[in-house]
């Protein structure tokens, strides 16, 4: 068998190594360029997409890069204690959550693609599918075509494959709060070690850590209740988002005013969205099927997209590993993931919005989050176990389609 997958971020190279392992030949399809720059953002890579790597013997190189954090910590724009809680559920194995650059992420994974002897081709953007007479044909803007037996769409939160599947599939949904943040070499903030701290400022929600190198991770979230224009973001001047970070922060207790200035040029935001019900993950033929955020974005507030997307990949190649056909695969896969990412999706959803609060909303926030985090505190992580305590065996057998489907040793 040989299957297409279009998108070459996260899902994309690591489905194809597992497809590797269960004898499936794989080549990626990635519209960008090999050394695309992602610098800038950062990402906090939960705990239960380590463990969909360890699965398929991917997590090394990928631990490597970042930072664990244990826990997380939350102030006002006073400065007034909100709460502390665990990053993460306590996990058996001690694995945590790591920040690392997004950058350095991607170029791990296709550099694992590579070492597995996977295909990966930069330059592809698909633009159509088709069905042929023994699977499906994929065409490129530059005029080629590949034919495989299937294709997966790992291609991300504006996927093309999903429209093919579906033509009516409804677009991404704007979450109204935008996203900004980097590294700042050398820059010390006065944190404890191995916490991440959150402020939910009067106007905007801002994020700092120290990191073991003596510098300094750092996000803001400004709220934006419209969606805006295309071009709007990525025509504003490095002077314009520090000038409007600072005006959003001023007042506001912390050293928001001195990553703003120490942060280095140029700032740029993102807009940002999620899916929160993609009806049709698969075109019920076995010939096309979605992964990772072509199938169920959630918005950054979750922290889970990267995680999300690594489960899907490892279960995927199961579901072809141990069902009889591809369209048996695929139906389980979806029994076996939508309610758990769409579950996943609801909840960040809901930090986003806590994130955007107004005046009232936000006085009831300070009043309420206190208790919630007390909460979280007092079960250590407990509560998160659902999320983060997620564990694959490579090896468990899936038994069964539909929707009983499950996976056993
Ligand atoms: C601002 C921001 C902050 C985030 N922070 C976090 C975080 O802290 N933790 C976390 O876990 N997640 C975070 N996420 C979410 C995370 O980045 C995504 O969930 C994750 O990248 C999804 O992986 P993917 O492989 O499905 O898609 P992507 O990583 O988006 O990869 C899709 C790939 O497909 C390619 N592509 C698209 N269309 C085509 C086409 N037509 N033909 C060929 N190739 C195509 C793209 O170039 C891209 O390389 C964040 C997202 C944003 C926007």
């Amino acid at each position: 068998m040989r299957a297409l997958i279009i998108g070459g971020g996260i899902a994309g190279p690591v489905l194809a190594v597992a497809l590797k392992k269960v004898g499936i030949d794989a080549t990626v399809f990635e519209r960008g360029t090999r050394d695309d720059d992602r610098r800038g953002a950062w990402i906090t890579f939960q705990a239960n997409g380590m463990d969909a790597l360890r699965a398929i013997g991917l997590a090394a190189p990928v631990e490597a890069l970042g930072y664990p954090v244990d826990d997380i910590s939350f102030v006002n724009g006073k400065g007034r204690p909100l709460g502390r809680m665990p990053m993460a559920a306590r996990r058996a194995d001690g694995q945590t959550s790591v920040m690392m650059p997004r950058a350095d992420l991607y170029r791990v994974l296709a550099d694992q693609a590579a070492l597995h002897g996977v295909e990966v081709e930069y330059g592809k953007e698909l633009v159509e599918t088709e069905y042929s007479a023994a699977g499906v044909v994929a065409r490129f803007a530059d005029g080629s075509t590949a034919e495989g037996d299937f294709l997966v769409g790992a291609d991300g939160i504006h996927s093309r494959v999903r429209r093919a599947i579906d033509p009516e599939a409804a677009p991404p949904r704007y979450v109204p709060v935008l996203n900004i943040g980097g590294y700042i070499p050398g820059f010390a903030v006065d944190a404890p070690e191995r916490e991440f701290v959150m402020q939910f400022g009067t106007r905007c929600f801002f994020a700092w850590m120290k990191t073991p190198d003596g510098g300094a991770v750092w996000f803001a979230n400004p709220p934006m209740k419209e969606e805006p224009a295309r071009g709007v973001l990525s025509g504003m001047s490095d002077s314009q988002w520090r000038s409007w970070l600072r005006e959003l922060m001023r007042g506001d207790a912390g050293p928001s005013e001195r990553i703003i200035d120490a942060a280095p040029a140029p700032l740029t935001g993102w807009a940002t969205y999620d899916m929160p019900v993609v009806k049709h993950w698969h075109d019920g033929k076995g010939r096309m099927v979605l992964v990772g955020d072509a199938a169920h974005a959630t918005s950054p507030a979750a922290g889970q997209g990267a995680a999300m997307s690594l489960e899907d990949a490892v279960i995927l190649a199961q579901c072809l590993r141990d069902l009889p056909d591809t369209s048996q695969a695929f139906a389980t896969y979806e029994s076996l993931r939508r309610e758990r990412v769409e579950r996943i999706v609801e909840n960040g959803r809901r930090s986003s919005a806590d994130k955007a609060a107004g005046p009232v909303a936000r006085v009831l926030r300070d009043l309420m989050l206190p208790l919630i985090f007390k909460k979280a505190a007092r079960d250590g992580g407990e509560s998160m176990m659902w999320l983060q305590g997620h564990h694959i065996d490579f090896d468990d057998r899936i038994v069964a389609a539909g929707a009983g489907a499950r996976q056993t040793a």
